[in-house]
Formats: C-alpha cells, structure tokens, sequence
C-alpha cells in the first residue's frame, strides 16, 4: 500500500527542470531508470543517482499535502519502532551519557513520535517538519516545539544541538550538500548525528530495477554507501557506527525468501537501508 501510493506521487502539472549533479556539480550523466512520471540518472563524475529532470522546487514541497501526512500517520509506529532500533544499536543514549538534558533536534519529525519519546526521558527537543498537517498534529498530540517548514529557514542558533537525527529525509532534499553544511553549523562540536537513508548500490535494487522500493518520485538523491560516507566526511564529520537491513519488499512475489534475505541483509552489511552515527569532532 505504501508503496504504491509513493510510487504514484508525481502530480500532473508539475513543471520539471533539468539539474546538474546535486553532490558534485557535473552535467554528464546516463540515464539508469526511466518512467512515464519521473528519470533517473546516473553522475558520470561522482557516480550518485539522482532524479533529473526533477520538478521545481515549489511542487516538490506541495507534495507534502493531506495526502502525505495520512502516509505518516498510517506508518507512524513502523517509523517509531525502526527509529528506536537504530538508537539502540549504535548506543546513542551511552554516548550521550543519557538523554536528560540533551538538547535532540529531528529534522522530517513527521508525527513527532520519536520527539515524544525523547521528550519523556528528559531531552529538550525541537523538530523541523515540511509537512503542515503533520506539524499540527505533533504539536496537537505531543505539544512539542516545531518549525513547520525547511531547516534552513529554522535559523536554529550555531552549535546548539548535542544530537541531530534525519531519517529517510536526506534523499528528498534538493542540495544535500547545503543541508549538511547547516547540519554541521547548528550541531554542538562533540555532538552527534543519526542518518537512515535508502541505500543505492546494493543487489536489491540491481534485482529489482525499476520496482526497487526506493526508486520513488519522492527521493531526489539515492546514495551508495561510499556517497553518504564521503558527504558527511566531506563536512566534517567522523563515522563511527554503520549498519544496513531491508532486502525484499513485503508487496513481492519473492516475500516468502523475504525471512531470509532480511537476515543475511542486516548481518552482513547489505541492506537496502543505511544508518550512519557520526561525530563532530
Ligand atoms: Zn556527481
């Protein structure tokens, strides 16, 4: 169902533009998927996949309507609980030497479960959410401080945070390299960061093409694993935790391998999933 209504998410009547290479700036390019609605392509410089042509920016952030926010809504406590599994796996709360007082930005909070979550354990939280419908019922539900549009125009103050999270946000941004820079700004030095984002260069979407769970109108940026290593370092900051899960999706003909494969995903390194911990050192 999700994805379905994902994959359908290109509105008529947008009007498209051609981009240069949203990492590195280049213009060359082959063209690796196309569909009636939407193409991506493939950098010949710095090899990420992006969609191009891509609308402009004022349809990309009407995407985000009624429509989204029941998409949120439905999957919200799916997004909470994967979300609570990545904090647990790379010891977030120990580093941070517990969650009290810790000043947690969620960058695309959506519902602001996980803002909750934190907010009940003692952290001092913001969020930052695009979409209106959700922003209103985070602070309706949770009553939580949020800024209801980009984080660039949250002109949140520099080195303030002492933890920034983003998932499954970083490939619906336009200049990804822009964002990390004002990630890296408003985040405290010796602070975090928590990244999820689908992750390109697996046999995943390789098997499936086309029909890759990812390869969405919604996602602008589709990352390899050494493209999100080498932007966060880039920026400067310092991995020190990566994992990846998620191979075979639940709507496939192969979902009864599915048991399997999500195992060998998620043990080995080659999920369709990436998570990333960093450091500002
Ligand atoms: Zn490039």
């Amino acid at each position: 169902m999700k994805d379905l209504y994902m994959r359908n998410n290109a509105r008529s009547g947008e009007i498209l533009q051609e981009i240069e290479c949203p990492l590195c700036g280049s213009q060359n390019y082959k063209v690796e998927y196309s569909q009636k609605n939407f193409r991506f392509v493939r950098c010949n410089e710095c090899g990420v996949l992006y969609q191009n042509p891509r609308p402009k920016k004022e349809f990309i952030q009407n995407r985000y309507d009624d429509k989204y926010f029941q998409y949120e809504i439905e999957n919200q406590k799916n997004f909470f609980q994967l979300q609570i599994k990545t904090f647990n796996d790379c010891n977030i709360e120990k580093l941070l030497g517990g969650f009290k007082g810790k000043r947690i930005l969620d960058v695309g909070c959506a519902t602001g479960m996980l803002l909750n979550h934190l907010k009940n354990k003692g952290a001092i939280v913001h969020g930052v959410e695009i979409c209106t419908q959700s922003c209103r019922y985070a602070y309706t539900e949770f009553q939580l401080t949020l800024y209801n549009g980009t984080l660039e125009n949250a002109r949140y103050e520099s080195n303030s945070f002492d933890l920034v999270h983003f998932s499954h946000l970083i490939e619906h941004i336009e200049k990804p390299v822009d964002f990390m820079k004002e990630i890296y700004r408003i985040t405290k030095k010796g602070g975090y960061i928590l990244v999820t984002t689908p992750r390109e260069d697996t046999i995943w979407s390789k098997l499936f093409k086309l029909k890759w769970r990812s390869l969405i109108p919604d996602h602008l940026v589709l990352f390899g694993r050494q493209h999100l290593i080498s932007l966060i370092t880039m920026i400067g900051f310092e991995p020190i935790f990566i994992e990846s899960w998620g191979s075979i999706p639940i709507d496939s003909k192969l979902k009864f391998l599915k048991f399997l494969t999500d195992r060998f995903a998620k043990k080995f390194d080659k999920g369709d999933v990436q998570f990333i911990l960093a450091k500002k050192a």
